[in-house]
């Protein structure tokens, strides 16, 4: 059966349509129709050859990487490494900037406990290596501070070991939290260490400099603000020695070989470059509808329980499910302030008592795309790790829903939400 999507709103099914309201940026952002052209007209020639079709596309292909260079602050193209998207380039990060020498053995990675699976699960392969892999646990607001990485490198470097490599997100997935960037460089540095940024939430949200931020990587991809899938790319700091995931005929400076996406580059660089420019305002009008969707939860009936707890986390209780599974609890009892900065376009909803997957199944029946913390792995649904590490207990990090915001989102999709929370609450 042929499925077709319409641009926004709308799935059409065997020709019957149905209207949909889409609350899962965070997973992805509709594709940017503005970006057709630009993939239409790219060069479709290989850009390593030397005729002079291939010639064109190398000139756009540099085109798009000084676009995409200027737009982030780097402070020259050549520090932009083209790759298929965030997974690729976390990969490329955790397995490529640690040390061409040295034993394994004697060499510690530290990745925080909230990173994407990207890196938690790149940084857990490096294990059957000999490599030591820490976990940094956040605190209550799901920061990392520099001050807990201070300790946790000095406790390693007593034990005799040497800190090579310190990964922490810029804004986590789930929260849309923000972590200390800059300073927990600064702090991984100190000690001899690489940084590692995945900025693949924040792109389009935070200002982006690159040359000021201090890390030595950082991975982005397309898709999260309009790009195509499979487009992505890694910051990598001049000066700072990677090694190649991909082996071949050493395209990207021999980071990363295979015949280049010339017009994945071109659609990658108006993404970067309209999310860049359309950030503030972007970012005025998600805060205005995650403000609206917390404010209109008050209201809804069927919310028995609402406690506005850090700004990242609401907790719902279903009317009827006072007699919650979970002892009564709350998450942030004993936290020292409310005050964690967040991305708006992310709102993190636990209602207490149901399944995250149950919960976007009946969203899903409403005409609602929204997501789950949960993962779904070889049919066993795991509670969301990063609610885990703030210290959500297991029984309420199930019910776990991830409601995001995005450039093309309305006060029309928060009162569709709202309207149909009795149904889903139920
Ligand atoms: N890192 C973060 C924080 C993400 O949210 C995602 C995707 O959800 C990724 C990495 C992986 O990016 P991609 O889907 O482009 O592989």
């Amino acid at each position: 059966m042929r499925e077709s999507v319409d641009v926004r709103k709308g799935i059409t099914v065997a020709g019957e349509h149905t209207p949909r309201v889409y609350l899962d940026y965070a997973a992805t952002a509709p594709f940017d129709e503005r970006l057709i052209q630009i993939l239409q007209q790219a060069s479709w020639a290989n850009a390593n050859a030397l005729h002079a079709q291939g010639r064109e596309a190398h000139r756009q292909l540099e085109d798009a990487r000084m676009r995409i260079a200027r737009a982030l602050r780097c402070r020259q193209p050549a520090e932009i490494v083209f790759t298929s998207g965030g997974t690729e380039s976390c990969n490329m990060a955790v397995k490529g900037l640690l040390p061409a020498n040295g034993k394994p053995s004697a060499q510690h990675v530290v990745v925080s406990a909230i990173e994407h699976h990207a890196v938690l699960d790149a940084a857990a392969s490096l294990k059957r290596y000999g490599y030591h892999v820490h976990e940094l646990q956040p605190n209550r607001n799901s920061v990392v501070t520099a001050a807990t990485l201070d300790a946790l490198a000095a406790d390693i470097e007593k034990s005799g070991g040497t800190v090579v490599l310190v990964c922490v997100m810029a804004a986590n997935n789930e929260l849309g939290t923000v972590q200390p960037v800059h300073e927990l460089a600064a702090t991984a540095h100190a000690h001899g260490a690489r940084f590692f940024a995945d900025c693949v939430q924040a792109l389009g949200k935070l200002a982006l400099n690159m040359e000021e931020s201090g890390v030595d990587a950082a991975s982005l991809s397309a898709h999260k603000v309009g790009g195509p899938k499979g487009c992505g790319l890694l910051y990598l700091r001049r000066g700072v020695p990677c090694a190649p995931l991909v082996h071949g005929g050493g395209q990207e400076a021999g980071l990363r070989s295979g015949t280049s996406n010339v017009p994945g580059a071109l659609a990658c660089a108006a993404a970067v470059e309209r999310a860049t420019a359309e950030r503030v305002e972007v970012w005025e009008c998600v805060t205005a509808l995650r403000m609206r969707t917390v404010e209109g939860l008050a209201g809804v009936k069927a919310v028995h329980a609402l406690r506005p707890t850090l700004p990242h986390v609401c907790i719902l209780q279903a009317e009827d499910a006072a007699a919650s599974i979970c002892a009564p609890h709350d998450p942030v009892a004993g936290t020292d302030s409310n005050t964690a900065p967040v991305v708006p376009h992310i709102l993190n909803l636990l209602c207490s008592g149901l399944e995250g997957e149950t919960l976007v199944q009946r969203l899903d029946a409403c005409g609602i795309s929204a997501s789950s913390g949960s993962a779904c792995s070889t049919g066993s649904l795991d509670p969301s790790h990063v609610l885990c590490a703030i210290g959500v207990p297991k029984c309420d990090a199930y019910g776990s829903l991830r409601l995001s915001f995005g450039a093309g989102s309305t006060s029309d999709d928060v009162d569709a939400f709202l309207h149909a929370l009795p149904q889903v609450l139920r």
